[in-house]
């Protein structure tokens, strides 16, 4: 997907080496380990009121009269087919949970979203549905969408404020106009006051910390739960973009239908990504480790069980690994010798949950003859970027969509 005609990216210089330090860095590391502890499985409402609250009320009662006032929650929300992930200004990343909805059929409204109504997937009646607002790389559902982001942003703002927070947030950089529209207008209406939206793949690049000032190519790999996105930067401008619908959850069903037509079981999508996690590799291996999968037997259609080794796996994921580097070649294919000589420099960064898979950095390189690597903690990279956005909205400002 060329998105050529977009005011996208215009090219920008920014003293990216300077930000080491900043706030931002700071608050999220000291949030991350917070967070990783009061997960797992747990309400995120209650998660919120009991780690991010009292952070909250130690900073502002530190501060003045005067700054009370003026205390700004700005908030960066990586909008994420998979995860979703809102850093809050000064308090760090206060929601990281799937990006799932249950919601009530009559009314509408979010009954769960996150760990919650992940639990809830497949084990509710008729007045309950559990909804993945986001797939492929686009807004699947705009109703759900809208009511998980008003529901976010409800629970996230708190303390005092002249004016409401200022918002931004990281979508699929190839979603419509429409769909952007629908992100918009949700958020102002849940009392943000300035709403601006970043491609992920910028985000990305900026908390995988590239140097987007240099005019040296670099190249991002975005993988995802619906989309990979690939991306190639110069000075903050992006001069090639591709998006392919092979990811994590592509990765998963493929899982599915190997285990499906090779082992006749039938497996639910959460099932396929925990075997995925725990034993998938994409390169061909032969160490022979196994996890047992439960399902449903499509010949007895009885509950049932199978062995299924990584070995298996790997055939699995052929398809849609090769789909990831298909990506890749054809934003190479567009590049001037110059580009490719930069990228072979510095090597392709690889950002997004997708590319934790075990060895995907390594068939990357094997197959494009570029060095690959990962992004520190590629989960966070889009959130870490947004959140550097948000931080730092002057300087940054020219690199999203207004809204
Ligand atoms: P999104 O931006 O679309 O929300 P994320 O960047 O959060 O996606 O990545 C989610 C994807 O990463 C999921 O498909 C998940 O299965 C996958 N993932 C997470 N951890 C791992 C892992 N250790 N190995 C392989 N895949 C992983
Ligand atoms: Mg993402």
């Amino acid at each position: 997907m060329n998105l050529p005609n977009r005011p996208f990216f215009p090219s920008l210089t920014v003293p990216f080496g300077s930000e080491q330090n900043s706030a931002f860095d700071a608050a999220f590391r000291s949030q991350t380990g917070r967070m990783t502890r009061s997960l797992g499985g747990r309400d995120s409402a209650t998660v919120l009121e009991s780690s991010a609250h009292p952070l909250a009320n130690r900073a502002v009662s530190t501060l003045s009269p005067h700054l009370k006032l003026a205390w700004s929650h700005d908030i960066a929300m990586d909008l994420g087919t998979a995860n979703t992930l809102v850093y809050v200004r000064k308090r760090g990343i206060v929601f990281n949970e799937p990006t799932v909805v249950a919601i009530h059929q009559d009314t509408g409204k979010v009954v769960s979203v996150g760990h919650r109504a992940k639990e809830m997937f497949g084990r509710t009646g008729r007045s309950i549905s559990v909804v993945r607002p986001l797939k492929n790389g686009t807004i699947h559902d705009f109703d759900v969408a809208s009511a998980m982001i008003r529901h976010l942003l409800g629970i996230v703002q708190t303390g005092f404020s002249m004016r409401g927070p200022r918002l931004v947030v990281g979508v699929p950089s190839g979603i419509s106009y429409a769909e952007r529209r629908a992100v918009a207008d949700a958020s102002l209406r849940s009392g943000v006051s300035t709403v601006l939206l970043a491609g992920e793949s910028v985000a990305a690049a900026i908390g995988a910390g590239l140097s987007l000032e240099e005019t040296a190519a670099r190249m991002i790999v975005d993988i995802g739960g619906g989309t990979t996105e690939v991306a190639v930067m110069s000075k903050g401008e992006v001069l090639h973009f591709e998006a392919a619908p092979y990811a994590g959850d592509a990765c998963d069903e493929a899982i599915q239908k190997y285990v499906r037509d090779e082992r006749y079981l039938a497996i639910g999508c959460f099932e396929a990504e925990r075997l995925k996690i725990q034993i998938g590799s994409a390169s061909a291996v032969t160490s022979e480790r196994s996890s047992l999968v439960t399902g449903q037997d499509i010949l007895t259609g009885l509950p049932g069980r199978r062995e299924i080794t990584d070995g298996e796996l790997s055939l699995a994921l052929r398809e849609p690994l090769s789909g990831i580097v298909g990506a890749i070649f054809a934003v190479l294919e567009q590049a001037s010798p110059e580009i490719i000589d930069d990228i072979s420099r510095s090597g392709i960064c690889l950002a997004g949950g997708g590319s934790l898979l075990t060895d995907l950095p390594q068939i990357i390189s094997e197959a494009t003859g570029i060095a690959c690597y990962r992004a520190n903690d590629p989960l966070h990279c889009v959130v870490r970027g947004v959140g550097r956005i948000v931080d730092d909205l002057r300087t940054y400002k020219r690199l999203v969509f207004a809204e």
